[in-house]
């Protein structure tokens, strides 16, 4: 495999940007080797700058669910240029997505668009702290909620797999108010809220999460959390910034069927423009500024191109259930053949999947939290990500998180990417 032009730019981009890259995980340091430097992307498929192909099974961590480059969302936006790029004043398109979002999204009454899941979450957080005068939050071991300050308390995905979950630069007086928990440990929840009592202003978590992998919710564990929320005045916060409009037109809470406070968003609603939002019960979000005193704000919010892939790529998502159980097939077919593999090779180790989430652990043991992810053999797991890259898979460059699937691979992509896992772990277990 040529990738002498990938290897340039990264020599280059290292003299310029913190380790070549605008955000740690995709600089590949979990998996050794160099990043590849991506000219081009049209449906499966991703194109380097040395005009490599690879099958995709990351989608720009999640957004890219209908593939890329989908004719729908790219003429939005090439309309929406046309009319200018920013106003920094209400627009029409802003109260059209608002709308979409909370006919789709089961608990969502009112929405605030934001920039990013990042922002998302740090303001949802703000805003369950300002409608329950209360400090304090809980959220999960191995739960990425973002980069915010309170979050980066054993935090997932890329917080995790460069070795510093706990970041400098994170106060002591701002992690104070961070409380943790082992996802899927109701009994823990419970003994921090018994020790915290009317302290806690929300429980934050991933519904299903993805950033160590992907980790479904133990059977009534959501609901769990739900009751003792409900019991105890405590906003429960769904961030759904990955598994929204992801593992159901509404989310995870419409396939699960928990309905939270207050859910954030990101990744898909942005149809690959850089959006977030976050929104709830109407009671909650009247707290927000200027109907209510929590101050959040945005210059580019709610911005005319942005709202013009998002409104496409939703409206795709809300007019076509067919996309969903396309994902479905194509997610129960690709974990099947894995699975028929390893059962081939002998070999026991864990897929966790859910809908168009998978994640292929390189442990025995089930992964149910951060503890047990922990116990994978993340050396092993880099030779595995070196060996589907040079068959043409192109996977998420760490175990730490989840894959997902687009509508736009079809049964040519499925074939090869199940003998591409065969022949790669024969090859890094010879
Ligand atoms: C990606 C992610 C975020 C952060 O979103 P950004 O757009 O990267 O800031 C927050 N929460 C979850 C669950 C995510 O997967």
């Amino acid at each position: 495999m040529n990738i002498k032009n990938s290897k340039n730019l990264f020599s280059q981009a290292k003299q310029f940007i913190p380790g070549g890259v605008n955000s740690p995980v995709r600089a590949f340091k979990a998996v050794g080797g160099d990043p590849l430097f991506i000219k081009s992307a049209n449906g499966a498929y991703l194109y380097d700058e040395d005009d490599n192909a690879y099958i995709e099974l990351i989608n720009s961590w999640g957004p890219m669910i209908l593939g890329h480059n989908h004719p729908d969302v790219r003429e939005a936006v090439v309309k929406a240029i046309a009319g200018g790029t920013s106003f920094g004043a209400p627009t029409a398109r802003e109260v059209e997505i608002a709308e979409l979002i909370c006919s789709m999204v089961p608990s969502i009454e009112k929405v605030r668009m934001v920039n990013s899941g990042t922002e998302a979450t740090m303001s949802a957080i703000r805003v369950a702290r300002g409608y329950t005068g209360r400090d304090k939050f809980i959220k999960f071991e191995g739960n990425y909620h973002g980069h915010g300050d309170s979050f980066l308390i054993a935090a997932g995905s890329g917080a995790m797999t460069m070795g510093t979950p706990n970041s400098p630069g994170v106060t002591t007086g701002t992690a104070m108010d961070t409380l943790l928990a082992p996802y899927n440990d109701l009994s823990a929840v419970k003994s921090l809220v018994e020790a915290n009592k009317d302290e806690i202003a929300a429980i934050i978590l991933e519904p299903v999460a993805g950033n160590m992998g992907c980790v479904l919710p133990a059977p009534g564990f959501l609901e769990g959390l739900r009751g003792l929320c409900d019991e105890e005045g405590i906003v429960l916060i769904f961030d759904e910034v990955m598994t929204g409009f992801r593992l159901s037109a509404g989310g995870a809470q419409e396939l699960l069927g928990v309905k939270p406070d207050m859910t954030t968003l990101g990744k898909i609603i942005g149809g690959g423009m850089p959006v977030g939002a976050y929104g709830g019960r109407k009671e909650i979000m009247e707290y927000v500024s200027p109907d209510g005193p929590v101050y959040q704000a945005g210059t580019l919010s709610g911005n005319p191109m942005a709202m013009a892939a998002g409104f496409a790529m939703l409206k795709q998502l809300s007019e076509h259930p067919e996309v969903y159980s396309k994902l479905e097939t194509t997610g129960g077919k690709l974990v099947e053949g894995i699975k028929d593999s390893l059962k081939k090779l002998n070999l026991s180790f864990t897929v966790n999947h859910l809908g168009s989430m998978y994640s292929l652990f390189f442990t025995d043991l089930k992964v149910k939290d951060l503890t047990t992810a922990q116990s994978c053999d993340t050396a092993l797991f880099g030779k595995y990500f070196q060996a589907m890259l040079h068959r043409g898979v192109y996977l998420a460059p760490s175990q730490f998180e989840s894959l997902f699937l687009s509508t736009a691979l079809e049964e040519k992509e499925i074939a090869h990417v199940i003998e591409a896992n065969e022949d790669s772990l024969k090859e890094i277990l010879s």
